[in-house]
């Protein structure tokens, strides 16, 4: 159960961010979901709410994007998104989903055709913008 490691790690996270802006009302949290994290988003939303039971913020303040894989060619500096990369079949395409170091198995750079590339995004979750209430009525 990653996810429920997820949300705690992303409930601390804000929390820290909330106490050190002066405990100012979270308005609204973006997340940001790798393609190639294997989430499922509804547990991970149980998970929150869960964790959210004694916190000072609910969970329709958090709002979840998932952010394409890419690739970028260390040779050339290409840059590519999984989904445009022509010439890979379903299978090549949901083993990369699986397995992302795949991916040298089954592409090369669409521009020099270098092997030699890295996953640039598509892993991990990352909290991308927290938004909180102005302070100026104190
Ligand atoms: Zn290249």
């Amino acid at each position: 159960m990653h996810e429920w490691a997820l949300a705690e790690a992303v409930v601390s996270t804000v929390d820290r961010l909330y106490q050190e802006n002066g405990r100012r009302k979270v308005l609204s949290v973006k997340v940001l979901i790798g393609e190639l994290q294997h989430i499922e988003l509804e547990v991970f939303s149980v998970g929150l709410q869960n964790l959210l039971s004694e916190r000072p913020f609910d969970s329709d303040v958090f709002h979840f994007e998932i952010e394409k894989a890419s690739f970028r060619c260390n040779a050339c500096t290409r840059e590519w998104l999984l989904e445009q990369h022509t010439g890979l079949g379903e299978e090549e395409r949901e083993a990369i989903h699986f397995l992302p170091e795949a991916a040298h198995v089954y592409m090369r750079c669409p521009s020099c055709g270098s092997p030699d590339f890295t996953l640039e995004r598509g892993r991990g979750v990352s909290i991308q913008s927290i938004d909180l209430e102005d302070n100026r009525q104190g």
